[in-house]
């Protein structure tokens, strides 16, 4: 496996970054989750951009162009030969000395891994995910908004636990206040009386890249939707719930907590959208 490191390819044992890194001690760097299909990289310069945008919100300059970013993680995907690949595109401050100063830190690292992709089971696909809402809140936005793709991650992997100690894959992530603003790795949506709704990210979200092709694809299909404020107890009496992300494109829920979600089964608009979804990663992308 080759990995690009700093502007070269290197094996994966040869791909190594120094102990002093500001990514590894302090989780002080930005990241992205990026998927190919079959030859295709869905919503690329999207990618890009939220990584731009990350790494400005840290105050962190990324040493080469967007457009050079975008070659690498092209030359990466060619050089290990995957048709369907995850990519992880990773930029840290880079290494400095033991103390917090980003100043220290003279040159950010940039790595890029491609590799295959681990997917949900196929049945969570079909008979749904069962989630858990987590003990641990989600990270205020005063205080490290979660719109940031930030190496730090320890708020999601926190709840990451909760859900592992109920037997579950995901979990539900409240605001300090206790609205709904996502999953520890997804965005969350709710089908009502027809109309769609997921939280807006102001309330501690990311944006994610799946979120907004999703409410694309509703309004090219006349799915009326609309950001909304979200309580536990308005998605335990939604019509249907799913998540989406990179990774996990759109995963229909059936169950959070205790309360089953109507039906109990993957419902007809999140059965719609996925279609569309599958359709649109066949044609949309840039080809390596
Ligand atoms: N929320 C969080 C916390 C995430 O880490 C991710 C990405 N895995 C998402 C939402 C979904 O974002 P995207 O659709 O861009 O992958």
């Amino acid at each position: 496996m080759k990995i690009y490191l700093d502007g070269a390819l290197v094996e994966k044992d040869k791909a190594v970054i120094s102990v002093f890194d500001h990514g590894l001690l302090y989780g002080d760097g930005v990241f992205e989750g990026i998927r190919t299909y079959n030859g295709l990289v869905f919503r690329l310069k999207e990618h890009i951009e939220r990584l731009y945008k990350s790494a400005g919100a840290i105050q962190l300059n990324i040493p080469i162009t967007r457009s050079d970013m975008a070659d690498a993680v092209v030359i990466t995907l060619r050089a290990n030969n995957l048709k369907d690949a995850y990519i992880r595109l990773v930029v840290t401050r880079g290494p400095g000395d033991l103390g917090l100063d980003p100043r220290k830190c003279k040159k950010p690292t940039i790595f890029i891994i491609t590799d295959r992709i681990t997917l949900y089971p196929k049945e969570f696909y079909q008979n749904g995910l069962k989630i858990v809402t987590a003990v641990t809140r989600r990270n205020l936005p005063q205080a490290l908004d979660p719109r940031i793709k930030s190496l730090n991650y320890l708020n999601n992997i926190l709840a990451k636990i909760d859900a592992i100690k109920y037997g579950v894959e995901e979990a539900l992530m409240l605001t300090s206040d206790g609205y709904v603003a996502e999953c520890t790795g997804d965005n969350v949506f709710m089908v009502k009386a027809g109309n769609l709704f997921t939280p807006p990210v102001s309330v501690g979200a990311l944006e994610g890249i799946t979120r907004a092709v999703v409410i694309d694809i509703a309004r090219k299909t006349g799915i009326t939707f609309s950001e909304k404020m979200i309580r536990p107890d308005d998605l335990y009496s939604a019509d249907e719930v799913f998540l989406t992300g990179t990774a996990a494109e759109i995963i229909p829920v059936i169950m959070i907590d205790d309360k089953v979600i109507k039906g109990s089964k993957p419902g007809s608009i999140t059965l719609r959208l996925m279609e569309e979804f599958k359709k649109l990663t066949k044609v949309d992308g840039v080809r390596y």
